[in-house]
């Protein structure tokens, strides 16, 4: 059975060398959601508590993401930007690629699915960056 939960996070970036305006410093309310599983349920008839996924999930991804700027870990802006805002150096997140939905999807991917207590399997995460933009992973095409 599955079980699933939604988290919004503000956060800004740009795609360094994009043709258009996603070159562009400018920010997002992104919407995460992440499914997880498992064969059976516990003594209370949960796959997982709730309140332990969304513990799980803000200390992996939310604690470090919100109000932050993700950049690539090559950006040119980073040092820059962090040099501005020195009280508060970890708010600029260094990514292993463009700060694109799909990378933010693969590495909320890696950082979720280790918090996870053991029996239950991280089934799909999803981030959309507008209404209507978005990327997911699901287990079986990881
Ligand atoms: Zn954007």
């Amino acid at each position: 059975m599955d079980l699933t939960t939604s988290y919004v996070f503000d956060a800004a970036h740009r795609i360094a060398g994009h043709p258009g305006k996603c070159a562009w410093l400018h920010g997002h309310t992104y919407h995460l959601e992440v499914t997880v599983s498992s064969p059976t349920l516990n003594a209370l008839g949960m796959v997982m508590d709730f309140d332990d996924l969304r513990d799980a999930v803000r200390k992996a991804v939310l604690d470090l993401w919100d109000h932050s700027t993700l950049l690539a870990a090559d950006d040119p802006l980073g040092p820059a930007i962090s040099a501005v805002q020195r009280e508060a150096p970890d708010r600029v997140v260094l990514l292993p690629g463009q700060p694109t939905a799909e990378v933010l999807t693969r590495e909320a991917w890696t950082r979720i699915e280790p918090q996870l207590p053991a029996g239950i399997a991280l089934e799909r995460v999803a981030i959309r960056e507008t209404p209507s933009c978005g990327s997911a992973i699901s287990r079986s095409r990881t």
